[in-house]
């Protein structure tokens, strides 16, 4: 099984991929618009965090990856969130011990490169822009930093280059080829807390947020003691990136939404105006696969909004679903990737679904009595009954229940807390411990 592969786009996928099919011992050519990124000199701040979870760490340690990738990481173990009266308020997101991790985007696919390139039969090619694709040869051509054109035959292509896809632009060309790309309401722009003599000056384990209705800060970990930032706002309309532009503006409106955050960003102009500010897009197509010979994955193929912390997690979780589908079929290519799609497409529209949802929560929602009423009574029944009743969200975060089978689980659980939720008494039957035998004599729980 020494298949010639060809994968476009080493970011986190790509490169996830490359050391699976590495490991396998397939010969794979990858091919990056960007410069080697292992030489790329990035500061902390200057590179997304990403939050990573069950699905995340089990392809990572499929490929041998997880133990340096847990090094570099730091545990999350729930909501820190950030009053405007700076009172602070933990949600814890699981169970004792269960906790997402913080790692910076940039780390991490150094980590993966690094990782896919020990093996000889992996090779990676920057500064390489993918032009086109042939997709009966199947054929990729590419453009070098020099204006240089090259073509690369092989046995089978993967489009691992993100949401802006060159190889799923191909595919779009195909008759019946369905695709949908929405850009959502909001922005985003990096930001950054200092640490303080490489100490931290919140809380570490925890992913702090600052919810205000319409627009959201958040803050995820770093090692050396800072905190990567990130401020969602609408592109749009009143408090949005398009108004919020003068250094007075921007002052005034930390000071009156973010008041103990400005304290922690002395150089808040400097970073407001000098780091991008960037779309969120929710690209939907299909099919992702060309006969035995091409398919994209992650991000090319299902974009989301970061809401769930679960992009990267479900492009992950596909390399995992292909390796699984590879010891099933050994080299069936055709069928393989059929049931890859079939099987994939409705977790991908569902944890697309769940992402946009989350967003609502996050940045309202958490912030309300009657939503942390239910969030009580929730870990209640998470406590009480541990086996029939796992939240959504630890489902979706903490094992690798299939999305679909969590939002239709979390559909009817909704049904269930509603019910709890209109009991006047139900926290003090919780808080005196006596939530089984009410559930038990009230027969709620019945799945
Ligand atoms: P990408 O990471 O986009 O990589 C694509 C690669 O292909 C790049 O290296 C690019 O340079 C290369 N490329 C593109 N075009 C070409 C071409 N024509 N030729 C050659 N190479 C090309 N996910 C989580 O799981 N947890 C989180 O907490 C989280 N937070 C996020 C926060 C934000 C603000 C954003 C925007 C996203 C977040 N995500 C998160 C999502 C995550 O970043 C993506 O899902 C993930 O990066 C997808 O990986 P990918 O390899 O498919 O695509």
């Amino acid at each position: 099984m020494s298949k010639k592969v060809t994968i476009v786009g080493a970011g986190l996928v790509g490169s996830l991929l490359a050391a699976l099919l590495g490991k396998k011992g397939f010969d794979v050519q990858v091919f990056e618009r960007r410069p080697d990124i292992r030489k790329a000199n990035i500061s902390a701040g200057k590179s997304i965090n990403m939050a990573c979870s069950a699905r995340g760490w089990k392809a990572l340690d499929l490929v041998g990856a997880g133990d340096t990738v847990r090094a570099a990481a730091i545990a999350m173990n729930g909501r820190m969130m950030h009053g405007v009266d700076e009172s602070l308020t933990f949600q814890p997101y699981g169970k004792e011990g269960e906790a997402i991790y913080s790692i910076s985007r940039a780390g991490l696919n150094q980590i993966l490169i690094d990782h896919a390139d020990q093996f000889e039969n992996v090779n990676f090619n920057f500064e390489h822009r993918c032009l086109d694709i042939d997709l009966d040869t199947p054929e990729a051509s590419f453009e070098t930093k020099d204006g240089i054109q090259i073509s690369h035959s092989s046995d089978l292509i993967f489009g691992t280059d993100g949401a802006f896809s060159a190889v799923r632009a191909v595919m779009q060309r195909l008759k019946h080829f369905n695709y949908s790309q929405e850009y959502i309401s909001h922005d985003y722009k990096e930001l950054s807390i200092e640490g303080k003599g490489g100490e931290f000056q919140m809380e570490k384990h925890a992913l702090h947020i600052w919810p205000r209705g319409s627009h959201m800060l958040i803050a995820l970990p770093n090692p050396d003691g800072s905190f990567t930032c990130t401020l969602f706002l609408p592109y749009e309309g009143d408090n949005s990136f398009e108004k919020i532009r003068s250094e007075q503006e921007i002052k005034a409106f930390f000071e009156s939404k973010f008041p103990d955050a400005i304290k922690l960003i002395p150089n808040l102009v400097d970073l407001f105006n000098e780091n991008p500010t960037s779309p969120l897009v929710i690209i939907r197509c299909f099919p992702w696969t060309y006969d035995d010979k091409v398919a994209i994955i992650g991000d090319a193929s299902h974009a989301i909004v970061p809401f769930y912390g679960q992009g990267m997690n479900a492009g992950f979780e596909d390399v995992s679903i292909l390796d699984e589908l590879m010891t099933k079929y050994g080299d069936d290519w055709k069928v393989l990737f059929e049931e890859f799609q079939t099987k994939r497409k409705p977790d991908a529209d569902a944890i697309a679904d769940l992402a946009l949802k989350n967003f609502i929560e996050m940045r309202d929602l958490v912030g309300q009595d009657w939503f942390l009423k239910r969030k009580k009574i929730e870990r209640a029944l998470y406590e009480t009954f541990p086996e029939r009743f796992v939240p959504q969200y630890s489902m979706v975060s903490f094992t690798d229940t299939p999305y679909s089978e969590a939002v239709r689980i979390g559909n009817h659980q909704d049904l269930i807390l509603d019910q709890l939720a209109g009991y006047e008494q139900i926290l003090e039957i919780i808080d005196k411990g006596e939530l089984r035998s009410f559930i038990e004599s009230n027969n709620i729980i019945e799945q």
